[in-house]
């Protein structure tokens, strides 16, 4: 194949890619068409792999294919992980997108500086593309390293960090802009690529557990950028393209994470949360109230109206088919039932929504959190199932609660709380929680799976003594 008609075939090909990409997005938006937009983008990145191998420039594929055995290697096991440990495999993926960045961009300068053909322009987008591939790098490696506790979660601060961080930053941009003057400043090169990796672990350190997936979300900005400016630097529209659309995505989903918890960037970025609270006052210590799980299928059969709060126990305890089963037991009842959906419950965003399409609750009985909070003091029962931060009430009314600010699903105003949880331990953000101690609560202590399927066998029984 001539040349000429490769690269024609090649730009082609990446037209319909980039095509396949926006749409992968917009179909991603809604879970009816996630899966679509899943196929589109497979589709649409093997259409970019595709035409990158017909690029007249390549000269040899063994490399390319040994690369790939290795990446296959790596990728399909990692792909297995069960979905509670998604949020820390997505950073794995973004480090290593970020160092795959970081070395092109080095390999890059090498090869210019020694053919001589670095100018103003590829200096500054490959010291650009470096700063942002290195620091996606170690940023997202620590990510992930607290998302699975091998990194103490808290906060590890210490004065004037801030300053030293912003300090550190600069100096990197400043030796890219000496770089970029004057290419041939070579010792300037590792000096950007030292402290651009020093400086993912440092904007990490500082910020706690529980900020973490928006953190993720953000790093995948980043990675998105440096991909563009890699775009930039090696002339590919394509990867410009999709560099962007995952930088505005990543930024875009860090956003609506931060309203959904009632956060600033700043304050996510330099806020220390998820730093563990200080021992309240010893005070008065409010009676815990529990019920078994045949008191709970009474409750639960002799409602109107009942809200389930799925969280991140629901998650653990893989227990969302027994929660259909209830569904089904109840709604057979002629007992209105509805899943009330908070944008951060779980580790991920959109984690139970995927749990419960999973097992096959019907979408529209999914409410989102504003939604369904004017309908809570009309509830007659709310059933929590593992879930603790998103219902915490500390949140609207402890202004020294570290979760203070944050919308939450208004469990507590519901006329009957049943709790569904192992032990009075707290959640994800290490706070107490007082909806479990309140006058309307009864907690149900038990794995969420066990607890759920007694409560679906008592009803199942019941309906049958009923017939
Ligand atoms: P949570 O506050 O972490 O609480 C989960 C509760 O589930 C725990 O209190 C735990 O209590 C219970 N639990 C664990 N295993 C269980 C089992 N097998 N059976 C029954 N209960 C079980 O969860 P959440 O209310 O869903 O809130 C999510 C939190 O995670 C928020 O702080 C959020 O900011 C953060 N976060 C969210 C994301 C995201 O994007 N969705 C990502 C990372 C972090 P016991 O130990 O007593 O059973």
């Amino acid at each position: 194949m001539s040349h000429a008609l490769s690269n024609t075939i090649t730009q082609l090909v990446y037209l319909v890619a980039a095509g396949l990409f926006v749409f992968s997005l917009r179909w991603l938006n809604r879970p009816k068409t996630a899966r679509r937009g899943v196929f589109a983008g497979v589709a649409g990145m093997g259409l970019a792999i595709f035409g990158t191998l017909l690029h007249p420039e390549i000269v040899g594929y063994t490399p390319i294919v040994i690369a790939a055995i290795v990446g296959i290697a790596v990728g399909v096991p990692l792909s297995r992980v069960p979905l509670t440990a998604v949020p820390q495999r997505t950073a794995i993926s973004h480090a290593f997108g970020g160092l795959a960045v970081g070395l092109v961009g080095t390999a890059k300068y090498m090869l210019w500086l020694e053919e001589g053909t670095l100018n103003t322009f590829r200096t500054s987008v490959i010291s650009a593309e470096v700063i942002l591939g290195f620091l996606t790098f170690t940023g997202s490696l620590m990510a992930a390293g607290k998302l699975q506790e091998v990194i103490p979660t808290r906060p590890i601060t210490y004065p004037g960090q801030n300053v030293v961080n912003l300090g550190l930053l600069g100096v990197a941009l400043a030796a890219a802009i000496a770089l970029t003057l004057d290419p041939t400043r070579s010792f300037l090169f590792p000096l950007i690529i030292l402290i651009s990796l020093s400086f993912g672990v440092m904007l990490i350190l500082p910020i706690g557990g529980a900020d973490m997936p928006t953190v993720i979300a953000l790093l995948n900005s980043y990675a998105g950028l440096a991909a563009v400016m890699m775009g930039f630097a090696m002339e590919n529209k394509l990867l410009i393209t999709a560099g962007a659309l995952d930088g505005a995505s990543g930024l875009i989903l860090a956003i609506i994470m931060c309203r959904a918890m009632n956060r600033s960037f700043t304050n996510v970025l330099f806020g220390a949360f998820g730093q563990v609270q200080a021992a309240a006052a010893v005070g008065e210590v409010k009676p815990v109230k529990s019920a078994t799980s045949h008191d709970a299928a009474d409750y639960l059969q002799n409602a109107s109206r009942v809200v389930v709060v799925p969280g991140y126990g629901m998650a653990v305890a893989q227990a969302q088919h027994r929660v259909r089963e209830i569904y089904d037991e109840l709604t057979k009842r002629g007992i209105d039932v509805k899943f009330a959906i908070h944008p951060v419950a779980g580790r991920m965003p959109g984690h139970m929504n995927v749990l419960l399409a999973e097992a096959e609750i019907p979408y529209d009985a999914l409410i989102e959190m504003e939604e369904i909070n004017p309908e809570m003091p009309q509830t007659d029962v709310t059933l929590v199932v593992g879930a603790n931060d998103v219902v915490n009430p500390a949140a609207r009314s402890d202004r020294g609660s570290p979760i203070f600010g944050m919308p939450i699903i208004d469990a507590d105003k519901s006329r009957l709380v049943l709790a569904i949880k192992r032990t009075m331990n707290p959640g994800f953000a290490g706070i107490d929680n007082a909806l479990y101690t309140g006058d309307n609560t009864l907690m149900v202590f038990g794995d969420a799976k066990a607890v759920l399927g007694d409560i679906a066998g008592a009803l199942r029984a019941e309906g049958k003594a009923a017939a």
